[in-house]
Parts: C-alpha cells; structure tokens; sequence
C-alpha cells in the first residue's frame, strides 16, 4: 500500500493522477478503522478511480486534552483493513508538524446558527478545528468527491457550508450510519467502552427508535421529556443533550412542515465514553 507523510509526496500523487486523467476520492478520517469507514471507502472506491483516504488525529479539534490523549492510534492495521479493500487505495497519514507547522492552531469560521447547537454549544472550538483540517486537506489534494458519515451528521452540514462559503470545487457525498447488530452506531471510540457499559450501548438506538415511532403524533417537548426520563433512569447513561431539528439548518423543531425533513439527534456519556447518534424522522 502508498503510504504518503508529506504534502510534497502528495503533490506528486496528484499530479500522478492529473497525467492519467484518473478521478480521486477522498476520506478523510481520524483512523482506528471500523465497517463505518470502511462502507465510505468501498463507496469512494466505486465511484473513482483511485481514493486517498487520509488518517490524521487532528489536535485541533479536540476540545478536551484527555479525549485526545485516549484516542486510539492503530496505524497498522488500519492499513491491513485497507489493504483487504480489493481497490486502488494510497493513505495519507502525516505528522501533526506536517499538518500544522510548530503549533497547532485552528482557524476561525463563521457558521452561524449551524455551529450554535448541539456539538457547537458542547464542544466549544471543535468546528472550527475540523474545518480548518478539511479545508487544508481539500485544498491539497483537491479530490473530485469526499466522503463523510452521517455519523457526525453536525459536520456534514458544516463542511457544506465551509465549502460554499471557499469555493472548493468538490461534490460532498454523505454516506448512512453503520450500525452494530444491537443499534449501536460504529465508532472508533466505542473500543474505550467495557464489556458491562459496551452491552448497555444500543440502549440509544433503541430510543431513538421511539422518538421516530411518536414523531408525529406527540410533540417535541413531549418527546424530550420521555427522553430524558428514560435516560434519567437509567443508572450508566448522562444526557448532553437531545434535539429534534430541522435536517438543512439543524434548529430544533417548532411546528412540524410537512414539507421539510428532521432528524433527532441526541448525545449522552456512557460511563466516560461520549456517544453521538441520530436518526431521520420522515
Ligand atoms: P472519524 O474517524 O471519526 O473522524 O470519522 C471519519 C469519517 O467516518 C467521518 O465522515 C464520519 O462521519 C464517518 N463515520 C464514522 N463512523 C461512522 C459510522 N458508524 N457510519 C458511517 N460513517 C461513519
């Protein structure tokens, strides 16, 4: 497998790809590779002719110094997964310095109301730490498409509206959660949980589920309310926060327009681990 550490290497890449008039796809991700990742590359691989996926625990995005100290590192077989990929896959794995220079900093962006919810009221400067990568990797490698997860479904939306607000020519493709067999939403901080709290996680799933079986009939306080009792309830689960919203502008919900899409999103800590989870509604 091409394993590229710097950004002259991927200029050669590139300019590799330009003479063979091959088209690119990017994933970017933070590695510890799960299935979730790897439906991006299999799609990436079906829709280019040759696909970078880049794997980079990005500083600048961790709100929290512990977060990032217990991220899991498994460049290795992250590259033996790839490598199973029956496809033209190169990786692109630099050094925080390559990336950043001597000190890592972010970038500042405007984005709104889009950042004032959710993940942008919880995790403050965490947009603009994963704007600031993408957009340095975009302009970089200037892929035709990259993929991103509906996983973080928060920064898809902010990633669309960085790349309108640049002019990067790229086509974004949003790709469906994967999902363990009990609901559970792949993650790669999922390995953090024990065995106790991991059999305890599709808990989530299984609420959401109720949140989409009554969206419609009761209404989002309504709605809430039964979320955080049963959440209260539970003795490992501690809500951040649940939201019903809008889809395009995630701003929660007030009259329901049937012409308009929502989802519900919801974020809890299971013991020390954060989850993140959300489903559409109609
Ligand atoms: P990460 O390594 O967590 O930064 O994720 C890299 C990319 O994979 C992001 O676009 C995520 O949204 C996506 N991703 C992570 N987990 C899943 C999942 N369970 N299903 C679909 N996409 C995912």
């Amino acid at each position: 497998m091409n394993v590229l550490r710097t950004k002259d290497e991927i200029g050669r890449y590139r300019k590799q790809l330009r003479q063979e008039d091959s088209s690119l796809g990017l994933v970017p991700t933070m590695g510890a590779l799960h299935k979730g990742h790897l439906e991006l590359v299999r799609r990436a691989c079906r829709e280019n002719d040759s696909v970078l996926v880049t794997i980079f625990v990005n500083p600048t995005q961790f709100n929290n110094s512990q977060d990032l100290l217990k991220y899991p590192k498994t460049l290795e077989s992250d590259l033996d997964k790839l490598r199973d990929l029956d496809c033209a896959i190169s990786v692109f794995a630099p050094e925080v310095s390559e990336m950043y220079g001597a000190s890592p900093n972010a970038s500042t962006y405007d984005f709104g109301n889009l950042e004032r919810v959710m993940e942008g009221v919880y995790r403050p400067g965490h947009f603009n730490g994963v704007a600031t990568i993408v957009e340095v990797l975009l302009r970089l490698i200037l892929p035709d498409r990259v993929y991103f997860g509906e996983k973080d479904y928060q920064q898809l939306q902010i990633v669309r509206q960085m790349v309108q607000q640049k002019g990067i020519p790229v086509t974004i493709v949003p790709c469906p959660i994967v999902r363990e067999a009990d609901g559970l939403a792949m993650s790669s901080r999922n390995t953090l949980l024990t065995n106790r709290l991991r059999n305890e996680a599709g808990f989530l799933y299984k609420l959401l589920g109720e949140v989409k079986k009554n969206f419609g009939t009761k209404n989002a306080n309504e709605i809430a309310e039964f979320v955080r009792e049963a959440l209260t309830a539970h003795p490992d689960f501690k809500l951040e926060y649940f939201s019903i919203a809008d889809a395009e502008t995630l701003q929660p919900v007030g009259i329901v327009d049937t012409t308009k899409k929502y989802r519900a999103f919801i974020a809890a800590y299971l013991g020390e681990v954060r989850l993140i989870d959300n489903l559409p509604l109609n």
